[in-house]
């Protein structure tokens, strides 16, 4: 419910353009299937699914004998939704640690709504039962600190801290030490996100790994790149330019339910083959949805 709540301004206007498409071009022929291509193009389905996609309708058309386009409207969403799943092999889940602490890394450009989602994901742990702590890495930006500080205690979570300005590596050690000692089920890492120098920040980032490594050998377990969807192709390249300073293991998309541009999570998928695990649908602590392709596809476009 909440996935197709969230995703109301993209499936109206995906599906005023399905209308407008369907009132244009009344019969089946190759205008319409050209036509369907751009509004799909456009709503971000990617190239290749969209191929696939008129490929089989037109398929269908054929064998079926359908002359008028409304009687494939239906066909449209049922396909677009099983070419997904016939075609997404990522792990959508978080890889979390049975018996020892999962460690995630959050990275991401100010503003994306980094902290607010990571409030959000301790508080999601917290409710399946779990300890959580909070790591303030993120020392450079101003006043970050105090805001991931302000969240832990909203959910209830430690939040281990340093001064403003310290190095994060340090941070991290002492975070990952002080979760160990406590038993602590999950660790989640704020870092600083910026991309003005790469350079720097991919040095920061692999030294955080190597801090984090020396208490806990798996970990990373996760490395999640916080994307704010109403930027549309800004979030495409940020992701890009993320993946060139780190691995990204996924993607937490937020202000979904503050766009019609959805179809970014399939724009993500296709071109940078980086899943989507969790997306953001409002600004409540319980927002936070883990991300489902069925739920998505239905919700965008059925
Ligand atoms: P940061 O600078 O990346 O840490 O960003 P913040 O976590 O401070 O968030 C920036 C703004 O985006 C805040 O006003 C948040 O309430 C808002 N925000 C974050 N996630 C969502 C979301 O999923 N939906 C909506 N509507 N707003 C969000």
């Amino acid at each position: 419910y909440k996935f197709k709540a969230g995703l109301e301004k993209s499936r109206e206007k995906f599906q005023n353009e399905i209308n407008e498409l369907m009132a244009r071009y009344r019969t089946v022929d190759e205008d319409f299937f050209e036509a369907l291509e751009e509004v799909l193009i456009s709503a971000d389905v990617g190239f290749n699914t969209v191929m696939e996609l008129t490929d089989e309708l037109r398929q269908e058309a054929r064998v079926k004998n359908i002359t008028e386009t409304a009687d494939l409207r239906e066909t449209i969403v049922e396909k677009m939704v099983e070419i997904y799943e016939r075609n997404d092999d990522l792990p959508e889940t978080v890889n979390m640690q049975e018996d020892e602490l999962t460690v995630i890394l959050v990275v991401g450009v100010n503003g994306v709504g980094k902290t607010t989602s990571i409030g959000k994901l301790a508080h999601k742990y917290r409710q399946e039962g779990k300890s959580v702590m909070l790591a303030a890495g993120d020392t450079f930006r101003a006043g970050a600190i105090n805001q991931l500080q302000i969240w832990g205690d909203r959910v209830g979570v430690d939040v281990i801290r340093q001064a403003e300005g310290s190095d994060p590596a340090a941070v991290m050690f002492d975070a990952v030490n002080a979760a160990k000692k406590r038993n602590a089920d999950v660790l989640i890492c704020d870092t600083a996100g910026r991309l003005q120098n790469k350079g720097n920040l991919m040095n920061e980032l692999s030294k955080i790994k190597k801090v984090i490594q020396k208490v806990v050998p798996s970990a990373p377990h996760e490395s999640l790149l916080v994307l704010d969807a109403t930027t549309g192709q800004n979030a495409l390249s940020q992701a890009k330019a993320f993946k060139e300073v780190t691995d990204v293991s996924g993607i937490i998309l937020t202000k979904l339910d503050g766009t019609a541009k959805g179809g970014i999570v399939l724009a993500i998928k296709n071109e940078l083959g980086i899943p989507v695990k969790f997306v953001g649908l409002g600004e409540q602590l319980d927002d936070l949805q883990e991300f489902s392709a069925e739920n998505y596809v239905y919700g965008l476009f059925a």
